[in-house]
């Protein structure tokens, strides 16, 4: 029975826990370590709060956690406080499933002025994610622009123009949700590099902003192809592109259209310029055409108005010491999942941030039968490891303080007791208050 730890409790890693208990049965010993002391990844700090049937997917992982013979070690961060050697040292197997939590830079003229976010760091605080609590965005008015043309730029968009009312239901926290009831932004602008044809945004999220209380999305009717050439898109494109035409053919509302969601193609950031107190106040973008599928830039430079700018262009895995990495990718470098023997990733951490939830489900289950296929090759040459008793020994020795699964059960009753009226939590954002409400006593203690 091999000894797996896992490296991240996102989706990617409980799929390689499921994964391992499908193939060895329940009596798999399955470490899953998390550099917080709550689990779940994205699923909790990632997916937006207002869509509360997607984060639902948790209790699918939650079934996971208590079937078989898994433990959760939360409040452990692996590279800082254990190094990845030592934790080899102790597993058959070491899965890296760390995600991709940082943001992808913008890597422009003036992308250090103030009230310029990346996406990683702007959905984080909304979501509660202890590294953002601190991020205090302005959102006292002007113009919001979100850079990207996907998913999290329309959850950006979309949780910027809600009021409070249209949180009701959802556990965006509490420091957001007061900020951004109060703020006064009069224009948001989702802004691409590329046209509407090439749109990475699904239908259904699109469709979201159609039905806001105050906003309503614009698209310039100039801006979109002709119509027949939409019948070469496949059908989910074809139909987030009839999204973007419903939004050009909108009837203007009048009085309820008050704060204005622009669509702006064919612009890719050229510089942010700040006012002089060095706050974000204008964008200026360089026009582009398509060329075979990439925009080119034409050299028409242009300057739009922002107050604020939040990017959402991607995101990289974090590199661990002593894990090769691939730079150009922003992932860890493997080949299917394999890092070095007996050190594996998979999700986020393995092929970067693309795809759904669910497409880390073959990726977690294709990791463990790797991993099968490799301790069937070399099973027998192995010397035993000392498994999850290695661990502890490495816990007590740092005087580590782990959060274990019913610690977290504890952390999450006192999240939902402590909810506003309609909300499924109200997170705790900051470590200490977590453990403190895991009612945790130090190791040893
Ligand atoms: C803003 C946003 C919204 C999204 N919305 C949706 C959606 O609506 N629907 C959908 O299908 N998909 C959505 N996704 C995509 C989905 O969240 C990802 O596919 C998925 O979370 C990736 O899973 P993962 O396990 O690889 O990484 P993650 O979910 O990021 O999990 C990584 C885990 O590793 C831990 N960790 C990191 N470093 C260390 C370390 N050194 N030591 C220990 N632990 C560590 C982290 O704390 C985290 O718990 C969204 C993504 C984002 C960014």
């Amino acid at each position: 029975m091999p000894d797996i730890a896992i490296v991240g409790s996102g989706p990617a890693g409980y799929y390689a826990a499921e994964a391992a208990y499908k193939t060895w049965g329940a009596d798999a010993r399955v470490d899953m370590i998390d550099r917080l002391p709550v689990p779940y990844g994205l699923i909790r700090s990632g997916v937006a709060p207002d869509h509360q049937s997607i984060k639902a997917v948790a209790n699918r992982y939650q079934a996971t956690a208590q079937a078989g013979n898994m433990r959760f070690c939360g409040n452990i961060e692996v590279g800082r406080d254990i190094a990845i050697n030592d934790l080899a040292r102790c597993y058959d197997a070491v899965v890296l499933a760390t995600g991709a939590p940082r943001d992808r830079p913008l890597a422009i003229p003036g992308d250090t002025c103030g009230n310029v976010f990346g996406s990683a760091a702007f959905v984080g605080w909304y979501n509660g994610h202890p590294d953002f609590v601190g991020l205090d965005p302005d959102l006292s008015g002007g113009t919001a622009v979100v850079i990207g043309m996907g998913n999290v730029a329309l959850d950006v968009a979309r949780i910027l123009a809600k009021t409070a009312p249209e949180f009701s239901g959802s556990d965006i926290v509490d420091h957001a949700l007061g900020r951004i009831d109060a703020a006064r932004l009069d224009r948001i602008i989702i802004l691409g590099r590329r046209g509407p044809h090439q749109i990475m945004m699904t239908p259904k999220e699109l469709g979201e902003l159609g039905h806001l209380a105050r906003a309503r999305p614009h698209v310039d009717p100039m801006d979109l192809p002709a119509i027949e050439t939409d019948s070469a898109l496949e059908p989910g494109q074809r139909k987030a592109v009839a999204q973007l035409r419903n939004f050009a053919t909108s009837v203007e509302t009048g009085a309820t259209e008050r704060l204005p969601i622009d669509f702006v193609f064919h612009a890719t950031p050229h510089a942010l310029i700040p006012d002089q107190a060095g706050k974000v106040c204008a964008i200026e973008v360089e026009a582009t055409v398509m060329d075979h599928g990439s925009p080119v830039g034409t050299g028409k430079i242009r300057r739009i108005p922002a107050s604020l700018v939040i990017s959402c262009i991607g995101f990289r895995t974090t590199p661990i010491a002593g894990v090769a990495y691939d730079e150009r990718g922003g992932h860890f470098a493997n080949l299917d999942g394999l890092i070095a023997p007996g050190l594996y990733c998979v999700g986020w951490a393995r092929r970067g941030p693309s795809g759904t939830i669910g497409t880390n489900r073959p990726d977690g289950f294709g990791v463990i039968e790797r991993i099968a296929a490799d301790l069937r090759a070399t099973g027998s040459e192995t010397p035993a490891k000392p498994g999850r008793d290695g661990l502890d020994a490495l816990i007590r020795s740092k005087q580590l303080n782990p959060v274990s699964f019913d610690d977290w059960k504890r952390i999450e009753a006192a999240e939902i007791e402590r909810a506003r009226p309609g909300a499924p939590r109200e997170k705790f954002v900051v470590i200490s208050d977590m453990i403190a409400a895991s009612d945790n006593k130090p190791t040893g203690a």
